[in-house]
C-alpha cells in the first residue's frame, strides 16, 4: 500500500474485470505498476476467475493506465475477456492489491513456464545472490501446476510449503514493487530447494555435471515435470548403450540445445519455430535436419526431423559447458511406464538405466511430459499437449451439466467439462500399462479438486475393449459413449469454435465404427453431435489383429492377396521377406472365412507402402511406418495412381484396387522409394480432393475440417491443404489439441455437451 498523493478534484474511476490467464503470472503486481506510473489510485484483486481492478485517475492518466494495461500485460499472462465500465469515484488516496477473494467458478491455474530472459541475467550475473541457483523464478517464470497441491493458488498450497523463506525472499516476495512479489516459488541457495548428485548405488558424490555428461555417462536429472534421462547427443556411443537399456530401438529422442545458436548447425528453424523455442512454454519444436549435420543417425532414425527444445529451467543451464552443446533429453521412465517424477521412484526404476542422478528437493505434484509442436504453412500444430499448456481451459459452446469425458486408450487425455471450458489433462500416454492408468485415476482426483467440478455424466469411446469403457462402466453415472472419429472431428470443430455444419474427413490409426468394423478413413457431413458418414476406404480384412498393426509386412500381404489375385502372390513372393506357412495360411483364411473384422483404416494402409517399400516391416513405435514413408517422399513429385470412387447405397467408397500392381510396375521398374512413396501420398491428396469435390456438390457444405493422427503427416497435410484452399474450400485443422487420439476427449466432451442440450 503505497501513498501516491493527494485525491484530485477532476477524478474519474473505472471498474475492470479481466478473465484469461492472469493468476500466477505476476499480474496484479503489474497493474500495481502502472497505476503508481500513472498516479491512479484503487485497487487490484483476484478472485479466483478473474482480476478486478477499481482505478481512479484523471481522464488522461486513466487512459494511459488501460493502454498499457491491454498491450503491455505479462509474457506469459493472456487476456481472454476485458470488461469496463465507468464508476462513481469512491475517492480513494492509494493504489492496493487486495487479499483474494474466493468465488465458486473454476480458477485458472497457471501452467508451469521457462525461465525468464530477467530471471537467465540474474542466474549468470556472479554479482547476485542466485548467481547460478537452479531454482530461481519470479513471477514471470518457474513451476505451478507442477507443484500445486490445492487452490487457491498460495505458497502453503504447493510442494514449497515446506520451504521457509529467509528474511530477504520474504522481503521480496511482500514487496508489490519487486517482480518476486507474491511469485509462491520464491527461493534462493540459503532458503530454498537444493541439487543433490547420487551415483548409481544411490551414493551422493561430488562430480561435475558436465564431465560426467561429456565422458559419456547416462544421467537421470529431475526436470519440472519429471524426470529426464540425459546424455550427449553427439556420442554415437552412448545413444546405443541408451537405446539398449530403455528397450527403445528406433522411436526419436527429443534433445535440448544450449541455445539458439548451436541449433541452427544442425536444423533449420523458421521465425515461427523460433518463437516457439523462445516462448514460456517451451516446447519440443519439430525441426527438419540440415542434411549435412555430423549428429548421430541414431537420434532419430531413418527421419529428416528432430524433437528439439531449449534450457527451460535455470538446472538445464547447468548442464551444459563450452563442449557439451547438445543433450538427449528423453523422458525418464521405462518403455510404456508413465513419466516418473519423484526421487525414491526414480532411483528404483531408472537403476540399469542411469548412471548418475540428478535429484532435488522440491517436489512434483504433477507429472508433465513436454509438450510437442510442429509448425506447418506458418502455423502451430499441438502433438503432444502437456507442460506449458495445461491445465490452461479451452473455450467452448456452455455445456449444460459438469462433464466427465474418459478420453481413448492410447496417448490419453481427459477432459472435464463445465459450463463454457474444457479442462484437458496433460498427456498421460497408453493406459494399457497399469502403472498409466494409475496415475491417469489421479490426475483425474487431482483436476476434480482443482476446478471442482462434480461430473455428473461420462463421455466414452464406443470401443467395448477401452479401458476407459470399462471404466466408465464401473461407475456409477449416466453415460454417454461417442465414435471414435467423430469425437476427432468434433475436437476439430470446438478447437476452432465452429458450431456449424462441415464436411469433415478424419484419417487414423484405428478406431470402433458404428458398424462394429475398424474404421479409420471416414467422411462425415453435419456438425457437432450430428455427424453422418458418407464416404470411406474401401474395407480390407483385418486378420490377425493387433499383431498385424505390429507388424506392417502382414498388412502389405492383405491388401496384395486382396487386390492382386494370383499375381499378388508371386509378388508378395518377391518383396516381402515372410515365413512360408504365413502366406499359405493368410490366402486361406481370406478365402475361407468370412468372420473376420474389417477395416478402412489409413494407418493400417500407410503401414502395407511402407512394408512393401521395405521401409518399415515391423513397427517399433507407433506410426514408425507412416512416419518413415512420409520421410522419404521426394519433393517435386505430382504424379499419383490411380483411384476409384463408387457408390454403395449412400456411401461412398474409394478404392485403391488399381494403386497396388502399379506400385509393383513402378517397383519392377526399378523407381525409388522416395518417388513411390511421394507418388502414393499425391494419390492420397487428389482421392480425398475429389470425395470433397463430390460432396460439396451434394451437400452444398463448404469448410472442411481434417483430423486423425495421419494428420500429423506434414507432407500430406500441406499438400491437402494447397489443394483443397485452390479449390475454394474453407479448411479447418488442429492448433490447440492434438489431431491424434490425445484431441478425443475434448471432442467427446463437446458431443455429449450438444446432445445433453438438445434433449
Ligand atoms: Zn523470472
Ligand atoms: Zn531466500
Amino acid at each position: 500500500m503505497v501513498l501516491l498523493g493527494k485525491k484530485n478534484i477532476n477524478t474519474i474511476a473505472n471498474k475492470i474485470t479481466i478473465r484469461g490467464i492472469i493468476q500466477g503470472v505476476g499480474f496484479r503486481p503489474f497493474v500495481y505498476k502502472i497505476a503508481s506510473k500513472y498516479s491512479c489510485t484503487g485497487w487490484v484483486r483476484n478472485t479466483g476467475s478473474s482480476v478486478e481492478i477499481l482505478i481512479e485517475g484523471t481522464a488522461t492518466n486513466i487512459k494511459g493506465f488501460l493502454t498499457e494495461l491491454t498491450t503491455k500485460s505479462p509474457p506469459a499472462a493472456l487476456i481472454r475477456d476485458f470488461v469496463r465500465a465507468e464508476v462513481k469515484p469512491p475517492g480513494y488516496t492509494t493504489f492496493m492489491i487486495k487479499e483474494s477473494r474466493n468465488q465458486k467458478e473454476p480458477i485458472s491455474i497457471s501452467p508451469d513456464l521457462a525461465l525468464c530472459p530477467q530471471c537467465l541475467k540474474e542466474f549468470n550475473d556472479p554479482a547476485n545472490r542466485r548467481f547460478k541457483y537452479p531454482f530461481i523464478n519470479c513471477t514471470h517464470c518457474g513451476p505451478r501446476f507442477t507443484i500445486i497441491q490445492g487452490i487457491p493458488y498460495d505458497r502453503c498450497k504447493t510442494t514449497m510449503s515446506s520451504f521457509t523463506m529467509c528474511p530477504q525472499c520474504l522481503e521480496e516476495y511482500a514487496n508489490p514493487q519487486d517482480r518476486r512479489f507474491h511469485a509462491q516459488p520464491n527461493a534462493c541457495q540459503n532458503c530454498g530447494p537444493s541439487l543433490k548428485l547420487l551415483d548409481k548405488y544411490g551414493q551422493p558424490c561430488t562430480e561435475n555435471y558436465c564431465s560426467l555428461l561429456l565422458q559419456g555417462y547416462i544421467m537421470a536429472v529431475k526436470s519440472l515435470g519429471g524426470f529426464h534421462l540425459v546424455c550427449d547427443a553427439t556420442n554415437e556411443k552412448v545413444l546405443e548403450t541408451l537405446r539398449e537399456r530403455k528397450s527403445r530401438e528406433a522411436k526419436p529422442l527429443a534433445v535440448m540445445a544450449k541455445n539458439l545458436e548451436i541449433l541452427h548447425k544442425y536444423c533449420y528453424v523458421s521465425p515461427q519455430e523460433k518463437n516457439l523455442l523462445q516462448s514460456p512454454q517451451a516446447p519440443i519444436v519439430i525441426l527438419k535436419q540440415k542434411k549435412a549435420t555430423a549428429l548421430p543417425a541414431s537420434l532419430s532414425p531413418n527421419l529428416d526431423t528432430l524433437g528439439v527444445m531449449l534450457p527451460y529451467t535455470p538446472l538445464h543451464h547447468l548442464l551444459f559447458d563450452d563442449n557439451l552443446e547438445l543433450l538427449v533429453m528423453t523422458s525418464g521412465n521405462r518403455s510404456g511406464e508413465p513419466l516418473i517424477y519423484n526421487n525414491h521412484e526414480a532411483i528404483q526404476k531408472l537403476a540399469g538405466i542411469a548412471d548418475f542422478f540428478l535429484l532435488h528437493n522440491r517436489p512434483i505434484y504433477n507429472r508433465c511430459d513436454d509438450s510437442v509442436i510442429r509448425v506447418i504453412q506458418g502455423i502451430p500444430q499441438i502433438t503432444r499437449r502437456a507442460r506449458g499448456f495445461v491445465p490452461l481451459p479451452l473455450s467452448i459452446s456452455p455445456v449444460p451439466t459438469d462433464l466427465l469425458a474418459l478420453g481413448a486408450d492410447l496417448k490419453n487425455t481427459f477432459c472435464l467439462a463445465s459450463s463454457n471450458k474444457a479442462f484437458l489433462s496433460q498427456h498421460l500416454g497408453d493406459l494399457e500399462n497399469c502403472n498409466t492408468f494409475l496415475a491417469y485415476k489421479k490426475n483425474l482426483q487431482h483436476f476434480q479438486e482443482y476446478f471442482q467440478i462434480k461430473p455428473t455424466t461420462l463421455v466414452h469411446d464406443l470401443h467395448p475393449g477401452y479401458l476407459t469403457t470399462q471404466y466408465a462402466n464401473s461407475l456409477a453415472l449416466p453415460k454417454i459413449g461417442v465414435q471414435h472419429h467423430q469425437a476427432h472431428l468434433s475436437s476439430c470443430l470446438a478447437e476452432n469454435n465452429f458450431t456449424k455444419e462441415v464436411l469433415g474427413l478424419v484419417c487414423d490409426g484405428s478406431g470402433y465404427g458404428l458398424d462394429h468394423h475398424i474404421w479409420g478413413f471416414e467422411f462425415f457431413s453435419g456438425s457437432i453431435g450430428n455427424f453422418q458418414r458418407l464416404a470411406h476406404l474401401e474395407y480390407v480384412p483385418l486378420l490377425g489383429g493387433e499383431t498385424t498393426i505390429q507388424k506392417p509386412e502382414r498388412m502389405a500381404l492383405i491388401y496384395l492377396l486382396t487386390y492382386c489375385q494370383k499375381e499378388g502372390i508371386k509378388w508378395v513372393e518377391k518383396y516381402l521377406q515372410l515365413p512360408p506357412g504365413q502366406i499359405a495360411l493368410y490366402e486361406k483364411l481370406l478365402k475361407d472365412s468370412h468372420n473376420y473384422v474389417l477395416t478402412s483404416s489409413c494407418g493400417r494402409l500407410f503401414d502395407a507402402v511402407a512394408a512393401l517399400l521395405g521401409v518399415c516391416r515391423t513397427n517399433k513405435y507407433e506410426g514408425q511406418g507412416p512416419m518413415e514413408l512420409e520421410a522419404l517422399c521426394q519433393t517435386d513429385i505430382s504424379k499419383s495412381y490411380p483411384f476409384t470412387i463408387s457408390e454403395d447405397n449412400t456411401l461412398k467408397i474409394l478404392s485403391l484396387a488399381e494403386m497396388w500392381p502399379q506400385i509393383i510396375n513402378d517397383m519392377e521398374r526399378k523407381k525409388e522409394p522416395g518417388y513411390i512413396a511421394a507418388k502414393f501420398h499425391q494419390t492420397l491428396v487428389k482421392m480425398i480432393s475429389k470425395t470433397f469435390l463430390i460432396l460439396r456438390e451434394e451437400t452444398g457444405l463448404n469448410t472442411v475440417a481434417l483430423s486423425g493422427g495421419t494428420m500429423q503427416n506434414m507432407y500430406l497435410l500441406h499438400h491437402l491443404l494447397e489443394t483443397l484452399r485452390e479449390k475454394g474450400f474453407i479448411v479447418l485443422t488442429h492448433h490447440k489439441v492434438p489431431p491424434n487420439d490425445g484431441g478425443i476427449s475434448l471432442g467427446q466432451a463437446v458431443t455429449a455437451g450438444r446432445l445433453l442440450s438438445c434433449v
